[in-house]
């Protein structure tokens, strides 16, 4: 089995409403996001993945978050913008996106750093 992971970054704010402490103020992060996808079978070039088509796509889905006040978007019009349901987020839109070959490579999960110390990983399964 064979893994890959493509990593970016974000900056932007956000407040966890109804928090019962100084999360619920509005603050901001630089949130370094993680995706990984997973296969047993490489292309004809000994690839999993082409790295360079996940990255963008990760960057494609992150340009909608950078720089802007999370509660505000529709997306979290419902929920709190959270790391849990940022990942969760940033995890759909990337399946969405069929950027997989989706017979050979899976995405697995998304991660994402709220902190360099406090991290979310989303996958799908119980
Ligand atoms: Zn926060």
């Amino acid at each position: 089995m064979f893994e890959i992971e493509v990593q970016d970054t974000f900056d932007a704010a956000h407040r966890v409403v109804s928090y019962p402490g100084k999360c619920d103020r509005l603050h901001g992060h630089t949130w370094r996001v993680e995706v990984n996808a997973s296969g047993r079978d490489l292309d004809e070039l000994g690839m999993l993945v082409d790295f360079k088509g996940v990255r963008q796509k990760l960057k494609d889905v992150l340009s909608v978050l950078d720089h802007q006040y999370l509660n505000e978007l529709p997306m979290f019009e419902t929920v709190n913008p959270t790391a849990e349901n940022i990942a969760k987020y940033i995890y759909y839109a990337i399946k969405k996106s069929m950027v997989f070959d989706g017979e050979r490579v899976a995405l697995t999960s998304v991660r994402v750093w709220e902190s360099s110390h406090s991290a979310v990983r989303y996958s799908e399964g119980a």
